[in-house]
């Protein structure tokens, strides 16, 4: 490793004054202590408690859509998405190769199948003409559904990762997603606080999943929420998040198989006052990604990759695209030893042994990205 890196391994401990610099740190005050102590005084820190409510009405306010439903963390938030956009058992779901295990994960707990399609280079994302490439190869409309000839099964939604918090091209996936009778259901556990044309993600999809996980853009400790526009859903999403229990003063009755999935009011309470910080947060974030990007500048062969176009992102993680010249596990090895934590993108899901054995697309970009992309620290950089 050259002179190069040296600086910039050196730039970004100087930025966060430290000698070890994490890949994401969630940040508290007062403002956290004060919410979190008001929740444990009042003794309602368990299931039920004025934060959860607190917290769905502001978060379905800051995302721009008509309900949020809070539940205790990203995974189960997207087990419901689907269940509740009607994903059956044997049907298959389009998803990136390029994602965190739970997005796969979630569909597999549904008895879904994953099938695995390419990202597109601008948005490291689902990518909308690939995807239709794909279907025309493999798919057929069979009374008004999508049927894949290869295995004979329904395909019944796609669910795009924004990638980082970076959008995917939501417009086209929307159209296409109609022409083909899919569901979208959006992956939205990066992105909170990331804009396609204007519009927050995780509002395009009939059923949305966001994560409130430790690393996100902000936590809850643990924690998701589900998204919709459509009343009913959301009620129903409500209802199986809380065992399905039919509401009566005393009686415990329950009408079907629900889960145990709602946000204890403790972690809204975390919610609420992280919530109020968001428009902080992004501001930090953008103004970090400014800064990389003069650094970047400096080390031959490396980009910092930018939001692409008609979207503004949250840039929960700062990504680093390698050219040739670079070996990613030397440059992993050099930054890690060096202090600046860092890491590569997820084993592509169609590797792992779970899900070798699923459907799947031309997997090639995603392929070629595997060994380029890097992320680097990104905690939000206080100002000075
Ligand atoms: C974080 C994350 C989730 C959900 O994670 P939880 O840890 O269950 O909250 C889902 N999908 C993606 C892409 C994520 O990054």
């Amino acid at each position: 490793m050259n002179e190069q890196w040296d600086n910039f391994a050196n730039e970004i401990k100087g930025l966060y004054k430290k000698d070890f610099v994490p890949l994401h740190e969630p940040t508290f005050n007062e403002l956290e202590i004060d919410y979190v102590t008001d929740c444990v005084k009042s003794g309602w820190v368990s299931s039920v408690g004025k934060y959860v409510d607190r917290f769905e009405q502001e978060l379905a306010e800051f995302t721009g859509v008509k309900r949020a439903v809070a539940v205790v963390n990203g995974t189960a938030a997207l087990q419901v998405a689907l269940k509740v956009a009607g994903v059956q058992a044997g049907d298959e779901v389009f998803m990136p190769s390029l994602t965190f295990i739970a997005t796969a994960n979630a569909a597999s707990y549904l008895q879904a199948i994953p099938h695995f399609v390419d990202v597109g280079e601008e948005t490291l994302g689902l990518d909308p003409i690939k995807l239709e490439e794909h279907i025309q190869q493999i798919g057929e409309i069979r009374n008004g559904k999508l049927v894949n000839k290869e295995t004979g099964r329904i395909i019944s939604a796609v669910v795009p990762m924004h990638t980082f918090g970076h959008p995917v091209d939501l417009d086209p996936l929307v159209e296409l997603c109609e022409r083909y009778n899919l569901t979208l259901v959006e992956d939205a556990a990066e992105s909170l606080g990331s804009y396609y044309k204007g519009k927050h993600t995780g509002s395009f999809g009939l059923v949305s999943a966001l994560s409130f996980n430790g690393n996100k853009i902000m936590t809850t400790g643990g924690g998701g929420a589900i998204l919709t526009n459509d009343d009913n859903l959301a009620d129903y999403a409500k209802h199986i998040t809380t065992t399905a229990k039919v509401p009566h003063k005393w009686a415990y009755k329950h009408d079907e198989i629900g889960y145990n999935y709602r946000m204890p009011n403790l972690n809204a309470a975390l919610g609420c006052a992280q919530l109020e910080k968001m428009p902080l947060f992004i501001e930090q974030k953008r103004r970090l990604t400014k800064i990389y990007e003069a650094l970047v500048n400096n080390v031959d062969g490396v980009s910092l990759f930018k939001e692409p176009v008609h979207t503004k992102g949250n840039y929960w993680l700062q990504t680093l695209v390698l050219e040739e010249q670079h070996h990613r596990d030397t440059v992993l090895d050099f930054l890690n030893n060096h202090g600046v934590m860092s890491r590569p993108i997820w084993t592509p899901l169609h590797k792992l042994a779970s899900y070798k054995t699923m459907p799947k697309g031309n997997l090639d970009y995603m392929t070629s990205l595997e060994n380029r992309i890097i992320n680097i620290p990104s905690t939000p950089l206080k100002a000075k």
